[in-house]
């Protein structure tokens, strides 16, 4: 499912996903950073790709934190909450 992962920052998507005028696929907080396809260099559009967005929701990803222990499988919704918690736990830890 790699055509699911942003050409930008390869994380995995999750809807809106936004192309470029080649169709090349980047999630929307990269959209709202750069201004040009990464691989092609063709403007942005600001055109959402629905197809690949509802798609996008309905696949199961392994956690972000696989290699250190966790075992947990997600939509990408989820798994973008679940790793922003965890990304908490981690930021206080540091402190
Ligand atoms: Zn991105
Ligand atoms: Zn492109
Ligand atoms: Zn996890």
């Amino acid at each position: 499912m790699e055509e699911i992962q942003c050409q930008v920052c390869q994380e995995y998507m999750a809807s809106p996903i936004k192309m470029c005028e080649n169709g090349h696929n980047v999630c929307n907080s990269c959209r709202l950073r750069v201004s040009a396809g990464p691989t092609c260099r063709e403007s942005l559009l600001n055109v959402r790709n629905i197809t690949l967005g509802k798609n996008a929701a309905t696949v199961i990803y392994p956690c972000k934190n696989r290699e250190t222990g966790c075992e947990e499988t997600f939509t990408v919704d989820d798994r973008n909450k679940h790793q922003f918690v965890f990304d908490v736990i981690l930021t206080v830890h540091r402190r």
